[in-house]
């Protein structure tokens, strides 16, 4: 049984994490995607409202994928999970950097984890949360970029004036 986690935060899920979700279903037996939960990044949507986004618009996979929080060091839990592997996306020459020294620091810690990048499809390559939080806080149309749930759910955090800090 190969295994892999997907950690990230998904503030929330967009097309390009699902293009990453599908991608790793195709190479490994089971995907856990694990929703960072103390995430230094301020978020602006709970941790259970981006599991239950990300339960939406991955149930097509069926019991392929589960979800769940992370609260500990990544490498423990994939330990402790069984999985051989680490997923990230590369978007860009930009994300290099922080994702390299975060593979080597994981390995350092971990060494029979590997990380392993996949690319999105080219489209979802300029694709980020905190761009689509930006768009749709100012009133933007976000709804190529997410899917339909995603999409009101961040309508909804911006529905009324004040009521969200992306
Ligand atoms: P974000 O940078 O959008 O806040 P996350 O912290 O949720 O993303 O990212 C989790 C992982 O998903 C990271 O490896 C990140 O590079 C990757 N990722 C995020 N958006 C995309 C995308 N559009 N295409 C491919 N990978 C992505």
């Amino acid at each position: 049984m190969h295994r892999a986690i997907y950690p990230g935060s998904f503030d929330p899920v967009t097309n390009g994490h699902l293009d990453v979700i599908e991608r790793a279903a195709k190479l490994f037996d089971h995907v856990i995607v694990a929703v960072a939960a103390n995430s230094q990044k301020q978020a602006l949507f709970s941790s259970d409202e981006r599991l239950e986004l990300l339960r939406q618009t991955t149930a097509c996979h069926g019991a392929k994928i589960t979800l769940t929080r992370l609260d500990g060091l990544l490498v423990d839990f994939a330990r402790q999970a069984g999985a051989s592997a680490i997923i990230r996306g590369l978007r860009a020459v930009s994300d290099f950097e922080f994702e390299f020294q975060m593979a080597l620091m994981n390995r350092k810690l971990e060494s029979s984890v590997e990380t392993l990048f996949l690319m999105p499809k080219e489209d979802y390559t300029y694709l980020s949360s905190r761009i689509i939080k930006e768009i749709a806080r100012l009133g933007g149309n976000v709804g190529s970029f997410v899917p339909e749930c995603v999409a009101a759910a961040l309508h909804g955090k911006f529905a009324s004036p004040g009521s969200a800090q992306p």
